[in-house]
């Protein structure tokens, strides 16, 4: 255990990121500590923004001049003082990169020991243990270069189906209209430049993509008169200009643009095993180092276990260790071959503790955001056993979380309050779990109180069905989806809830509206008010007030700080880095020219709206009354999330206020059916409550809402219960359940009930 000294403690004074009133605190090193706290609370303000900000800006100071000027530069968080750091490593959800030589046992390091196992032991042995490295020439496809797939042009992202040629279908920009070569396309006369894509006949699409067959000349018309020329298709062009060709002769920007454009389906050659047949044809007990790596990690942990050969066995016995860390945090169905790309955030986040598991670094500060994400009460009790672990080598862990059973395990509380955005940002706690569950403050008397299943549950009105499925791991499900209730779709992690829910069932009812917590495709100028439709009548009522022209109201418009476009940030993106972002020094972040700030509407500035929460911004428009403002502004406290400031960037949400913030657009709906993945991510257990109640009123007002959860509290109070299982990957994609949670609690073979029984005793 770590041994305390005179600077035992990380010492926080006067902190004010974000929402946060002059914090000052005291953390012990070499300790648990868990952050608790409503959403918009200022946990992350705290952990996140100051914490980890300030130690690696730290951190950077002590590199030299040169190196220094080669980082991501941070500001220096808003603090009096932030003393006694530790280096910290920040375990959080943000998606692993995307990219696809990045599969589990890379980024754990065990496929390394596997190589080095089939280098030493596989017969015929390939080499060295780079013959068998899918990311080494020496042992990767020749045709795929190790992807295991093959790159082709995406159509459904070069051309948008919705829009006409003339409205700007093609989405690649060289080709996009009003450039020379999207001419082509636009002024064709065998094209209907005004028709959607969509409505294109076969034979049209065929020609956009292809040109005629032959190579036929075809009439174009873009000065007046038509003439005939060689027409190159679009996808002929674009492979010609950007596949077929020295991809190095091309300016890294053009190749990160293409990028955005191409996709992969799996390699013929090898058939997405990566290596070349020399690799493929080595043997350890029969099997192949791509079997191994096909493998569930349960199963290649039984398989490597039975490899006893007095050489071999110290090498798999290596491998079998690190490959039961990766069971132990609940991730035992993943297969070293997946790619990182494909895992949801709390997946990558336990992975990448996996890595530290392993390390032997002592000393730092771990930083970890709610990493009981997705996981089923089961293995919540493994994970904190593995948090424990990481200090008890000598670490200072910080962990932002909700689930009970994590605050529980904590040496030390800090709870922040007493609500959220500006009715936060204080310490209301801070103390031992046990302290806590007598304080009065919202987590202590969420932590008190009990609930039981619900009583009476609705009535179905009808149901429709999921016929059939076998995506991923699922097993011929077919299940009855009760309509006009609230359903939540439960199982351990693995078990197929999402592949059911959000693929299958969303393909099979394709008019289910789907609210995940999937970054808003919008620019990263959006913002609640341009998002929820407010700021078109914000600017309307500036306009109309000052006499100005609306669009000076607008930082996407000529309202524009013209340093940093309106962004208000500058942002510079770093290969193999996160990006860093720094406030633009011309507008101070306000993203509007200096003029625009002198115009006003009831003593307020454009830049004073965006800065009022929605809370604020609806006592501020009682004044100047506009229905349709009200109502969506109304949306936004429906959905818990009146503490966000109308011009805060959507980038800055975290997943589950996005899915919260999309849900407000989707309030209106009757007779729908709601799709929600996981919605408690983020969320209080007071938060919750708010939740509940809103998922009641859409199933009220005519819906069906279907969740896939793991709190326990949305179990209870569902009118009816989904449960796969048993297990999860292969032991898993069964219905072990379907009833309401009473029948719920007497059920046989469900780890679902098993803790709802322990719940609610
Ligand atoms: P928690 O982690 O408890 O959910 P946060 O620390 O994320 O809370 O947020 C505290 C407050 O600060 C909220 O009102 C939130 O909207 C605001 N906030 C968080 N990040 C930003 C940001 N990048 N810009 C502006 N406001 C922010
Ligand atoms: P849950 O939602 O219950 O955690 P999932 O539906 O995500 O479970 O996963 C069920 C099974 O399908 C697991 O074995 C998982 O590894 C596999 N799986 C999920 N997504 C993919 C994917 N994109 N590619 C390959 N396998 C996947
Ligand atoms: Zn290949
Ligand atoms: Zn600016």
């Amino acid at each position: 255990m770590y041994e305390a000294t005179a600077h035992d403690h990380i010492t926080l004074t006067g902190a004010r990121e974000n929402n946060l009133k002059e914090v000052s605190l005291r953390i012990p090193k070499g300790r648990l500590t868990v952050f608790t706290g409503v959403s918009g609370s200022g946990k992350s303000s705290v952990v996140f923004d100051t914490i980890a900000v300030e130690s690696q800006r730290q951190l950077n100071e002590t590199f030299t001049w040169f190196v220094r000027n080669r980082l991501p530069k941070y500001e220096r968080p808003h603090a009096d003082a932030i003393e006694d750091l530790a280096p910290a490593i920040v375990v959080d959800q943000k998606p692993i990169g995307g990219h696809s030589r990045s599969t589990v046992g890379t980024m754990t390091d065990i496929y390394s020991v596997i190589r080095v196992l089939f280098s030493r032991h596989g017969t015929p042995s390939a080499g060295p243990a780079t013959a068998y490295s899918f990311n080494d020439p020496s042992g990767m496809c020749p045709e795929c270069a190790g992807l295991g797939r093959t790159v082709r042009p995406d159509y459904d992202r070069i051309l948008d189906p919705g829009k006409s040629l003339a409205d700007g279908a093609i989405l690649f920009p060289p080709f996009a209209v009003g450039t020379w070569q999207g001419q082509t396309y636009t002024n064709t006369t065998d094209l209907d430049p005004h028709k959607p894509v969509r409505d294109f006949t076969a034979a049209e699409r065929r020609f956009l993509l292809r040109g005629h067959p032959g190579g036929k000349k075809v009439s174009v018309d873009n000065t007046g008169g038509a003439r005939d020329i060689d027409f190159e298709g679009l996808a002929d062009r674009f492979e010609r200009l950007y596949l077929h060709r020295d991809l190095s002769a091309l300016s890294q920007r053009t190749r990160d643009l293409v990028q955005g454009f191409l996709v992969e389906g799996r390699c013929p050659a090898c058939a997405g095993a990566r290596l070349n047949p020399a690799a493929l044809a080595s043997r350890v007990n029969g099997l192949n180092i791509a079997d191994c790596a096909r493998m569930e990690v349960t199963d290649l942990i039984a398989e490597l276990g039975r490899v006893d050969d007095p050489v071999a066995g110290p090498v798999a016995r290596a491998a079998v260790a690190a490959l039961e860390r990766v069971e132990a945090i609940g991730l035992g169905y993943l297969s070293l071959d997946r790619e990182t790309s494909t895992l949801s955030g709390g997946e990558g986040q336990r992975l990448k503790m996996v890595r530290h598991l392993g390390s032997s670094l002592t000393g730092m500060t771990y930083i970890f955001d709610e990493p009981s994400v997705g996981l089923h009460p089961r293995d919540v009790g493994r994970l904190g056993d593995l948090l424990l672990r990481l200090r008890d080598k000598g670490n200072t862990v910080l962990v932002v979380e909700h689930d009970p059973d994590v605050i529980a395990i904590a040496d030390h509380v800090v709870d922040m309050g007493p609500a959220a955005g500006s009715h936060g940002g204080l310490v209301v706690f801070e103390g031992t779990p046990d302290a806590l569950r007598a304080a009065d403050t919202l987590t202590g008397r969420s932590l008190r109180r009990a609930t039981g299943v619900k009583e009476h549950p609705r009535e179905p009105v009808g149901d429709t069905w999921i016929k059939g499925a076998d995506l991923h791991n699922l097993q011929d499900v077919s299940v009855r989806v009760p309509t006009g209730v609230l359903t939540a779709v439960t199982g351990v992690a693995g078990s197929g809830k999402s592949t059911l829910v959000s693929e299958v069932f969303t393909a099979q009812h394709p008019d289910a509206v789907v609210v995940d917590q999937s970054a808003i495709g919008i620019s990263g100028r959006s913002t609640p008010a341009t998002y929820l439709g407010i700021m078109d009548r914000v600017r309307a009522l500036f306009a109309r007030h000052t006499g100005a022209e609306p669009g000076l109201f607008s930082f996407n418009s000529s309202g524009a700080c013209e340093s940093c476009q309106g962004r208000g940030i500058i942002y510079s993106d770093l290969a193999f880095m996160d990006p860093v972002t720094t406030t633009c020094e011309a507008c101070e972040g306000r993203r509007f020219k200096p003029e625009v700030l002198r115009l006003t509407v009831g003593g307020r500035s454009v830049v004073d709206v965006l800065d009022m929460t929605a809370e604020q911004a609806l006592a501020f428009l009682a004044d100047f009354p506009d229905p349709a403002v009200r109502r969506r502004l109304g949306a936004l406290r429906d959905v818990g999330l009146t503490y966000l400031t109308l011009g805060q960037p959507l980038s800055t949400l975290s997943g589950g206020e996005r899915q919260r913030i999309k849900l407000a657009t989707q309030l209106h709906r009757t007779g729908t059916t709601y799709v929600l993945d996981e919605p408690t991510t983020g969320l209080h257990m007071a938060d919750i409550d708010g939740l509940l109640a809103l998922l009641d009123r859409l199933v009220d007002a005519g819906n069906t809402v279907l969740v896939v959860e793991h709190n326990l509290d949305v179990v209870k109070h569902a009118d009816w219960v989904i449960d796969l299982g048993p297990d999860g990957g292969k032991h898993g994609g069964r219905v072990v359940f379907e009833g309401t949670p009473r029948e719920l609690l007497a059920a046989d073979g469900s780890f679902t009930a098993e803790h709802l029984r322990r719940a609610v005793a």
